[in-house]
C-alpha cells in the first residue's frame, strides 16, 4: 500500500571500542557513562535472548491481508471477551500462555537447571502444581515435561495478531528510521485514522525541524500518559518502536485487548500522548553525519567538536573514531538534552563544553527541545489528569525510576514499574540512590520523579551489548517486549464501569 524503498545500511562494527555502550541515563551512575549492567532483581525470567539472527517467535501467518483500516464507530457492539477472573486457575490439565517477554523452562528434578526458553504467547500444557517448589507448575512442551514459573503463566488467551501483516504505514524493516520517515508516517497515520490519531508541532529545533506531538486514542480522554522517545540522537530505534506501537494500536483498536479490556476502551479513558522524536536534529547527525544539518554555522560548530574530540580519541587509541557521528547523542548545538533538567543539574558535569554527549548547557531547561517538552507537559497537566510519563532510551533492557522519591508518589512509581517488569521482562534498575554521595544526572525522569511532578520511568530498550542501537533481531525483541506497554499502563488507570 505505502511501499517505500529504503536504504539499508549494513552495519560494520569492525571493532568495539566501548566508550559508552549504554545511554547512561540511570541516576547515580558514574559520569563516565561506562556500562555497568545491574544485577537482576527478579528471579524470573532472566534468559538471554538467543543468538540467532532471525526472530525466535514467528507469529502465525494469515493468508488474507486486511483492507485499508477504517475506524468503526460501534464500540458497544464488540463481543464480550471471555476470560477467567483474575487469579483463577482452570482445572488441570489446561493450556497456559507465557505472559512476559521470555521465560525459562526448568528441569523437573532440579528447578535450578534451565532447559529452554519460551516467548510471549507461547503455549504449554499445564499439568498441575509442582511438588518440587511452590513457585512452579509442572508443564508439557513438545512432549517433554518441565517446570514453569507460576508468576509468568497466564490462562487467558493472549490477543493474536500477525506481525508481518500488522504494519501498512510504518516500515518495520527501516532500521535507519529518520526524521522524514517519522514525519511521513505521522501524516499517513493521521489520514488513515482521523478520529483516533492527531498531531501538532510543539516547537522547532535549532535547525528548524518540528517537535511533533501525537495523540492516540480519544483526544478528549480525561486521563493521559505522556511518552517521549529519542532524547539521545543515536537511540532513534525508540522513535521507530513508538511509531510501530502507534500503528499497531490504531490497527487493532477495536479487536485487540489486554487482560479483559479492549485497547479501544483503554485508550478511550486514558489516551496516549507522545513526542516520538525529541531530538530530530541529532538523529539526522547520527544517521547522515553533519551534512544533514542545514544551518552552516551549526554545521561548522559540529565539525569543530568532531575535530577536537577525534584528536583526543586518536591520541588515546592511535586511530580515528569512525563511529563518531553514528554515536552522537546531543542536539545540533552539542547539548545533551537529557542532562538539561533541573534535578541534579548543578552537580552533573560530564562535559564542560558542547560535545557529542554529556554537555548539560549553560542553564537548566535551556534547550528548545526541553522547553517544548515542558510546555507540553504542563499543558497536559492543566487540561487532563496526566497520570504517568515514560521516556524511551537505549540501551540496557532495564527500567530506571528510583531517585529517592517517597510516600505515595514512590508507591505509584513502583506499581507501574512492577507491571512493566512483568510484561517486558526488563530488569529493575535499583540504584537505591543516596543523594548525599551520588550524583543524579539531570535527566528528564530524574526530574519528574525527583521533584515529584509526575510518576515516571525511563525504559531502556536493546541489550547493553549492542554497540549501535540499530539491529533487526534486537528491534524485533524490543517490539515483543514493549508491544503491550500502552495497554499495560492505561489499564492501571482505567476505571471499570460495572
Ligand atoms: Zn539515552
Amino acid at each position: 500500500m505505502h511501499f517505500r524503498h529504503k536504504k539499508h545500511t549494513a552495519l560494520f562494527v569492525a571493532f568495539m571500542i566501548v566508550l559508552s555502550a549504554g545511554c547512561g541515563d540511570q541516576g547515580g551512575k558514574t559520569p563516565e557513562n561506562v556500562p555497568t549492567p545491574t544485577a537482576a532483581v527478579t528471579n524470573e525470567p532472566t534468559a538471554t535472548p538467543t543468538a540467532t539472527n532471525t526472530p525466535t517467535v514467528t507469529p502465525i501467518p494469515t493468508a488474507t491481508s486486511t483492507p485499508t483500516p477504517t475506524v468503526s464507530p460501534t464500540p458497544t457492539e464488540r463481543p464480550k471477551i471471555e476470560l477467567l477472573p483474575k487469579g483463577m486457575v482452570p482445572e488441570f490439565p489446561c493450556t497456559g500462555y507465557v505472559a512476559c517477554h521470555d521465560l525459562t523452562l526448568r528441569n523437573t528434578e532440579d528447578p535450578k537447571e534451565k532447559m529452554m526458553t519460551l516467548y510471549n504467547g507461547d503455549k504449554v500444557t499445564v499439568t498441575g502444581n509442582s511438588k518440587q517448589s511452590k513457585s512452579f507448575y509442572s508443564c508439557i512442551y513438545e512432549g517433554q515435561e518441565y517446570l514453569i514459573n507460576k508468576t509468568y503463566v497466564s490462562f487467558d488467551k493472549p490477543f493474536e495478531y500477525d506481525y508481518n501483516d500488522s504494519f501498512k504505514i510504518v516500515d518495520i524493516n527501516d532500521l535507519d528510521y529518520s526524521y522524514k520517515d517519522m514525519e511521513s508516517d505521522i501524516f499517513e497515520l493521521a489520514e488513515a485514522y482521523p478520529d483516533l490519531f492527531s498531531y501538532y508541532s510543539a516547537g522547532q529545533t535549532a535547525d528548524n525541524r518540528e517537535l511533533y506531538i501525537c495523540t492516540l486514542g480519544n483526544p478528549d480522554a480525561p486521563k493521559c500518559i505522556y511518552y517521549t522517545g529519542t532524547a539521545h540522537a543515536r537511540e532513534y530505534c525508540c522513535t521507530h518502536l513508538l511509531m510501530m506501537m502507534a500503528e499497531y494500536y490504531l490497527r487493532y483498536y477495536e479487536e485487540g485487548y489486554y487482560k479483559d479490556v479492549y485497547y479501544g476502551d483503554l485508550l478511550d479513558q486514558v489516551c496516549v500522548v507522545m513526542m516520538p522524536m525529541q531530538n530530530p536534529d541529532g538523529v539526522e547527525i547520527a544517521i547522515s553525519g553533519p551534512s544533514a544539518i542545514n544551518n552552516l554555522a551549526l554545521r561548522s560548530k559540529i565539525q569543530s567538536m568532531y575535530e577536537r574530540e577525534d584528536a583526543a580519541f586518536y591520541k588515546y587509541y592511535g586511530m580515528h573514531n569512525s563511529n563518531y557521528y553514528k554515536r552522537w547523542k546531543a542536539n545540533a548545538e552539542g547539548l545533551d538534552i537529557n542532562r538539561n533538567y533541573p534535578f541534579g543539574w548543578e552537580q552533573t558535569n560530564e562535559s564542560s563544553r558542547p560535545s557529542s554527549s554529556g554537555y548539560k548547557g549553560e542553564e537548566p531547561l535551556s534547550a528548545p527541545e526541553v522547553k517544548a517538552q515542558i510546555e507540553v507537559l504542563y499543558k497536559l497537566m492543566e487540561e487532563k489528569d496526566l497520570v504517568f510519563a515514560v521516556s524511551y532510551h537505549a540501551t540496557g533492557n532495564d527500567l530506571s525510576w528510583d531517585v529517592g522519591q517517597t510516600g505515595e508518589f514512590r508507591d505509584e512509581c513502583i506499581r507501574a514499574v512492577d507491571e512493566l517488569v512483568f510484561v517486558t521482562s526488563y530488569e529493575r534498575n535499583m540504584n537505591e540512590m543516596k543523594l548525599d554521595n551520588e550524583v543524579p544526572l539531570a535527566g528528564y525522569t530524574d526530574w519528574l520523579n525527583g521533584e515529584e511532578i509526575v510518576p515516571s520511568v525511563t525504559i531502556e530498550i536493546f541489550p547493553l551489548s549492542v554497540y549501535l542501537a540499530v539491529n533487526k533481531p534486537e528491534m524485533y525483541e524490543a517490539w515483543l517486549a514493549n508491544r503491550e506497554v500502552f495497554a499495560v499502563l492505561a489499564e492501571l488507570y482505567y476505571e471499570r464501569k460495572d
